[in-house]
């Protein structure tokens, strides 16, 4: 990244994880003002922080929102449970203009009056390159709460992977190299295909509670009810289910409890095992989407 391409450019940067502070860490080595804004400081020098909004929004070109959905009343996400931040349609009128606003994705309200207030807002979740950037993070984290559970390797054991969508396709290659013994459950015959080439085994949805009765690992990437109370019942008592679908994820938990099973939802893996690496993808997203989308600025000399 240029050491001052993002001269004179004012990022606000809200709420989320320790993704944040790698982002503003490499954005602020690109030139950029970085504020940060939640109550604890960040984590690296050179960043502005605020526990106020008001002060970064003030003339913002850029804010990045956590990749975690917004809460009820535009709640921003943050990892400490005490920042109570929201962004509410009135505070776009704080930016600059014209100005980018960064989140995983928008409620709809928000989305139309960021536009209106002349503010393009980009949902980073809805960009392929984004997911599978964030995929393998999410893989090696999934695979950290698995190994963290059992008494046995992936090598040799039998894996369920459940999707087959950008997140699915990378476990299934992580789980591939460990030689671990990969089935893959997809609905469409082309998923299931692909699943095939790559080296795994693949079934149909339908055929998912008969390919439980003998898996050891679980990995849920389906943000759909498919691991039910029924298919429960046909799991071995030793599988470890790790749900990486958002929230409320693709398992019957109450059910998972009730049967003794270990599974466990697993929201957010690139902000907690690898902030730098997710935080690194982000600001690469970020500079180009934001550099692509707004005039340079104009810096005199001082
Ligand atoms: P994706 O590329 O859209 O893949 C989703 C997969 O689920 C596809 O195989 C899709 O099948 C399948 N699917 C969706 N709805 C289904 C249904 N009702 N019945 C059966 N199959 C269904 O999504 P992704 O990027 O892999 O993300 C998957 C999930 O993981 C999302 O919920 C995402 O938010 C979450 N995620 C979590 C983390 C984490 O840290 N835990 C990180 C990244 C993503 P088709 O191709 O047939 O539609």
């Amino acid at each position: 990244m240029g050491a001052a391409r993002l001269r004179g450019w004012k990022f606000c940067l809200l709420g989320g994880d320790r993704r944040q502070d790698y982002l503003g860490c490499r954005l602020a080595r690109s030139g950029a003002e970085v504020w940060i804004v939640r109550r604890r400081p960040p984590r690296f020098p050179g960043l502005r922080h605020s526990r106020a909004k008001e002060p970064a929004l003030d003339g913002a070109r850029v804010i990045v929102c956590p990749m975690a959905p917004f809460g009820p009343d535009g709640r921003v996400c943050s990892e400490d449970p005490e920042d109570l931040l929201a962004l509410t349609e009135s505070d776009l009128d704080l930016l600059a203009r014209p100005s980018v606003l960064f989140a995983g994705s928008f409620p709809e309200r928000l989305a139309a009056a960021a536009e209106k207030a002349g503010c393009r807002p980009v949902a980073l979740n809805d960009m392929d390159e984004m997911a599978i950037l964030n995929s393998v993070p999410t893989a090696e984290g999934a695979l950290l709460m698995a190994l963290e559970r059992t008494t046995v390797t992936l090598h040799s054991s039998k894996a369920l992977v459940l999707g087959y969508g950008r997140t699915g396709q990378t476990m299934a290659r992580t789980l591939l190299a460990l030689r671990a013994r990969v089935t893959v459950i997809a609905r469409r015959p082309a998923a299931r295909a692909r699943a095939r080439a790559d080296g795994c085994e693949a079934l149909p949805l339908e055929e998912l509670a008969g390919a439980l009765t003998d898996a050891r690992f679980v990995f849920n990437t389906i943000p759909a009810l498919v691991l039910t109370a029924d298919a429960l019942e046909r799991a071995r008592p030793d599988v470890i289910i790790i749900d990486l679908a958002s929230a409320p994820g693709g398992t019957d938990f109450e059910a998972a409890r009730r049967l003794g099973l270990t599974a466990v939802l697993a929201p957010g893996l690139p902000g907690r095992v690898a902030p730098e690496t997710a935080g690194g993808h982000l600001a690469e997203v970020v500079t180009r989407i934001a550099l692509q989308s707004l005039a340079p600025v104009e810096v005199r000399p001082s």
